[in-house]
């Protein structure tokens, strides 16, 4: 992996459209140290709409190929310290870590930016939601700072439960997530797993997703969760693997009428994601919404 390091003027990104603003509580702030993902050329690289983003596209050089080069805010910690310290409106950020990247991807073990971003966190207790989304174990380095933090969730993705899939995970990573899911949950933290995208499954994964305790579960499919119905994943690798028809919304339906049935905490998509409930009341008034999204 190269790994290019600069130095940023800015790690919270305000959220004014699209994925994040989407529902009922959506999130105010992005929280990205890197362009590019270091899991870039795992399964999920296949279909990730991250590489077609302006964040990555704009921000690489023509040597840097997705999944091989990474482009990293090495001052993210320091600029995370200076921006909390200062917000006027501290109390109703919600903070999602982070749509374009993997915040335990590999590389994590040797830069330790999201922990060192957590530590930084962990001094104020008064923001209203952190969602750190990852589909790797590795975030188990960090349980013990994880629960001290009492506006996090952790949401972990798992997209099916086959490891017989071309295009999927193998048995190994399905059962680390599962198991992770497990050990957050035993130790405190808060646990939304997201089906994104919810790629072919057996019939027993309903069973085994209501089955890991989490919070919550969000369910989403390649047409409603790539920005663009569906056209970021056509132009993918993915899409050329795929032996199925992926556009078809109606395995991933069926799989949230059924939880919806068994669970009162399943959302759907964007808005699904953007359903958690918050620690304080967000601001009502339209100066305090602008204030908060500084
Ligand atoms: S972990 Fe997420 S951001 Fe990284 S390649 Fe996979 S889908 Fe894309």
């Amino acid at each position: 992996m190269h790994i290019r390091s600069i130095r940023a003027k800015s790690i919270l990104t305000p959220q004014r459209r699209g994925f994040l603003q989407t529902g009922e509580r959506p999130f105010t702030h992005s929280l990205s140290w890197a362009a590019g993902c270091g899991l870039g050329k795992h399964y999920c690289g296949a279909f990730c709409y991250a590489r077609s983003l302006p964040n990555w596209r704009f921000a690489r050089q023509d040597d840097e190929a997705w999944g091989e080069a990474l482009i990293v805010k090495s001052n993210a910690p320091e600029l995370l310290a200076a921006q909390l310290a200062r917000h006027p409106a501290r109390q109703s950020l919600r903070i999602f870590c982070s749509p374009v990247t993997d915040p335990y991807q590999p590389v994590e073990r040797k830069l330790r930016l999201t922990r060192r971003c957590l530590q930084v966190f962990a001094q104020y207790a008064d923001l209203d939601l952190l969602l750190l989304q990852t589909r790797s174990a590795l975030l188990l380095d960090d349980l013990d700072l994880l629960a001290q933090i009492p506006y996090l969730w952790l949401g972990m993705t798992i997209e099916t439960d086959r490891p017989d899939l071309p295009y999927g995970p193998t048995r190994a990573n399905i059962e680390r997530r599962f198991a992770a899911v497990e050990q957050a949950l035993a130790r405190g933290i808060r646990v939304q797993i997201a089906v994104a995208p919810c790629l072919p499954h057996t019939d027993d994964f309903a069973a085994r997703l209501l089955s890991a305790g989490a919070q919550r579960i969000v369910i989403d499919s390649f047409g409603s969760g790539d920005g663009r119905s569906g056209a970021r994943t056509a132009n993918s690798p993915f899409a050329r693997k795929a032996d199925y028809d992926w556009r078809d919304e109606k395995m991933a339906r069926a799989l949230y009428e059924r939880l919806r049935l068994r669970h009162k905490g399943i959302g759907w998509s964007a808005a699904g994601f953007a359903g958690i409930p918050g620690r304080s009341r967000r601001p009502s008034h339209p100066c305090q919404q602008r204030r908060a999204a500084l």
